[in-house]
């Protein structure tokens, strides 16, 4: 109720989204906009990426199909919501802009340059990153004050979270708009100040720390696994969190965050998700992990 009343000062609603990237975050936003009828302009460097964003989407609403959830038109509709271009002049017009291109600070402040140029001065402006400060981003924009973090969650169409990071220049009317766009996407969002890790991995790396160091004492895994989810009753256990998320993601976000924060995360030696992914055991996004896949 407190994002609804923050959403209602906003100055003015936001009707068309772009999401710059298509890969498995930028597909997945572009799907969650459309669904809700939002037009959602998604750009990429690659037609190939464009076409994978697209077939994101498609597998989601065919899986929702087989379940009778959706219908022939709401199939239509959501895809016809989707513009894919490789054009950034096509995104001119939009409300609000997503920027969900490759973790990596060079190529995001790249892009954040080049799309500035290219929308209106009221056009709010986010990034999804993941683990880059957001004060940082701001540096590349003129009008940082549009700018802040939108951080959503994988698998984006099941994951209700939205992290709304507030940068030292951001100002109240780009946050209620960005609570206003994010409740309108049918996310829940909580604004956070920007630090390493926002909120969500403050909390996730810690229990996945303790999960390392109990296997290093001698647990089993999928022991530890099959009691946090059978017993204790989460959706999944660490391990194959670990492994939805991926190793290398993870063990990069682990080293972002202990340069940041290197009095709260301590370093553990021979960390089993820093041997995984250090032997190309990625998780599910290679089929291999702590578990394999196939
Ligand atoms: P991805 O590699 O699947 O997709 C990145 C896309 O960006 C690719 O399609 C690539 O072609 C495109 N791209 C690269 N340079 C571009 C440019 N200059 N202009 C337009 N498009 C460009 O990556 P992803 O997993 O979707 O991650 C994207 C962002 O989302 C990252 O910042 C990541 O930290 C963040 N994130 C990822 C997850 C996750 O679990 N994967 C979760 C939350 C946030």
């Amino acid at each position: 109720s407190k994002a609804k009343k923050l959403a209602k000062t906003a100055l003015h609603s936001i009707d068309k989204h772009a999401v710059i990237g298509a890969g498995i975050m930028g597909g997945g936003i572009a799907y969650q906009g459309a669904v809700k009828g939002i037009t959602t302009v998604m750009k990429d460097i690659s037609q190939t990426a464009l076409e994978l964003g697209l077939s994101e989407a498609a597998t989601i609403l065919k899986k929702g199909m087989s379940k009778g959830k959706v219908d022939a038109d709401k199939m239509a509709s959501t895809l016809n919501n989707i513009v894919p271009t490789l054009d950034m002049q096509a995104i001119s017009d939009v409300d609000l802009v997503i920027e969900a291109v490759v973790e990596s600070p060079e190529v995001k402040s790249s892009v954040l340059a080049e799309l500035e140029e290219s929308v209106s001065s009221e056009t709010i402006i986010t990034s999804n990153t993941s683990t880059i400060s957001i004060n940082h981003l701001a540096k590349a924009l003129k009008s940082p004050q549009r700018f802040c973090g939108m951080h959503f969650f994988n698998p984006v169409h099941r994951m209700p979270l939205v992290e709304i990071i507030r940068g030292k220049e951001t100002n109240e009317s780009t946050v209620a708009a960005v609570v206003a766009a994010t409740l309108k996407m049918g996310k829940t969002p909580i604004v956070v100040k920007d630090c390493p890790g926002f909120l969500v991995n403050r909390v996730l790396f810690p229990y996945f720390a303790g999960f390392s160091r109990l296997v290093l004492d001698g647990a089993d895994f999928v022991s530890v696994d099959k009691v946090m989810e059978k017993n204790f009753g989460w959706p999944m256990g660490p391990a194959y969190l670990l492994d939805v998320v991926g190793l290398d993601t993870a063990d990069h976000a682990a080293g972002v965050m202990s340069a940041g924060i290197p009095e709260r995360m301590q370093k553990i030696e021979h960390d089993p998700v820093k041997l995984l992914f250090e032997a190309n055991r990625l998780g599910q996004k290679n089929a291999k992990g702590f578990y394999n896949y196939s």
